[in-house]
């Protein structure tokens, strides 16, 4: 509140009339709304308040949207812009799926979870096996032999517990094993824990330290970690989109006319968008005689056809009363496919497979649930 106040008094400087108007009615309206919370909810909040267009210049009506985000919100942000930062809010989606952290050792192992770039420590076990150094009078052998024995009662344990605790994430992504030298191996390739966890297994990196420290060295490494993740989903999704089209099964559509058919049609089991795809659906309207037309253009083709409208003629009546409708093909496409119930996969540019869907079938492809009928 006490920022908002002091921003009330800065944009009194704004010198344009309008925007001066609009600035000041959003801060007012965001402290009404903040007025309501007695207390910051738990997760924090995010309160999006300005002039939008309702149908162009001239008709902006203010809009407040006041969002408590699903997960905590970890940045504080004000700013006062021509658009509404939401990127932080998108960040919370894109990290929605869990991955469990293991490390350990022949001392210590530690069971975690990690979340939106959060890590919570959910078990700490530690091997109870005494040092390395046998009792005077015990054989070497013997010695060698129960502590054999030990290690694997060790790692039966820690791996009877990561079985019970990951069992319990429905949303398991992946696991992350580590720890210092070779115990993180010998357990991970031994029958210590199930096949469906083991098949789970994305990484196995080297920490200098079990514990809190080791938790730490995992989350630096992460990122990279999750890249290499997303990157091994997104060819396999692109090379089964591949195999249906080299097979000719029928149960692949590509380009924006053949997936949109196929969209609406509810036929696609997947949707695959590539980020890199700047297609924009414009669609040309007349506010005279109603004659509409669609097109699909790149952004500098949009930009020119914007400052010519007013020139240009409807080809039905003759005036220059033609409007724009800009549509972002990506978004488009994947709100249709959303209220299909259709799993949508925004794939990267930066593997060979995500640049054949770019490249090669103009970055919009689709898997489908049932073969199109035949059109002949
Ligand atoms: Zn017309």
């Amino acid at each position: 509140m006490g920022q908002l106040r002091d921003e009330y008094g800065t944009a009194s400087n704004i010198k344009s009339r309008t925007t001066r108007k609009n600035v000041l009615d959003a801060i007012e309206k965001t402290m009404q709304r903040l007025k309501l919370f007695k207390r910051p909810p738990p997760n924090g909040l995010a309160v999006f308040c300005g002039a939008i267009p309702q149908n162009g210049p001239g008709t902006e009506r203010m809009e407040t949207y006041v969002l408590e985000p699903p997960e905590p919100i970890r940045v504080y942000l004000y700013r006062c812009d021509n658009r509404f930062h939401v990127e932080p809010l998108l960040e919370i989606l894109r990290e929605k799926d869990t991955f469990g952290i293991l490390l350990i050792d022949g001392n210590d192992a530690m069971i975690a979870t990690l979340r939106g770039g959060q890590a919570s420590i959910v078990k700490e076990m530690t091997s109870g096996i005494p040092g390395k150094h046998r009792a005077g009078g015990q054989s070497a052998r013997r010695f060698e032999r129960l502590r054999e024995a030990e290690v694997n009662q060790y790692y039966k344990r820690v791996g009877g517990h990561a079985n019970e605790i990951f069992a319990q994430i429905s949303d398991l992504r992946g696991l992350i094993i580590g720890g210092p030298g070779p115990s993180k191996y010998d357990f991970e390739n031994g029958e210590y824990m199930n096949y469906e966890l083991k098949k789970k297994i994305v990484a196995t990196v080297d920490t200098a330290y079990v514990g809190d420290n080791g938790i730490d060295e995992v989350l630096e490494k992460a990122p990279e970690i999750l890249r290499g993740v997303r990157y091994s989903e997104e060819k396999r999704l692109v090379q089964r989109f591949l195999y249906e089209v080299g097979h000719d099964t029928g149960l692949a559509a590509y380009g924006e006319s053949e997936a949109r058919k196929a969209l609406e049609a509810g036929l696609v089991s997947v949707l695959l968008l590539s980020e890199k795809l700047d297609m924009v659906h414009v669609i040309i309207r007349c506010r005279v005689c109603g004659f509409t037309e669609d097109r699909l253009m790149l952004p500098h083709e949009v930009a020119r056809l914007e400052q010519d409208i007013a020139s240009l003629q409807c080809r039905k009546c003759n005036n220059a009363t033609l409007e724009v409708e800009k549509r972002e093909l990506l978004e488009e496409l994947a709100k249709i496919g959303e209220n299909k119930g259709v799993d949508i996969e925004v794939i990267s540019a930066d593997t060979e497979e995500g640049q054949q869907l770019l490249k090669g079938f103009g970055g919009i492809a689709a898997i489908l649930r049932y073969a199109k009928a035949s059109s002949g």
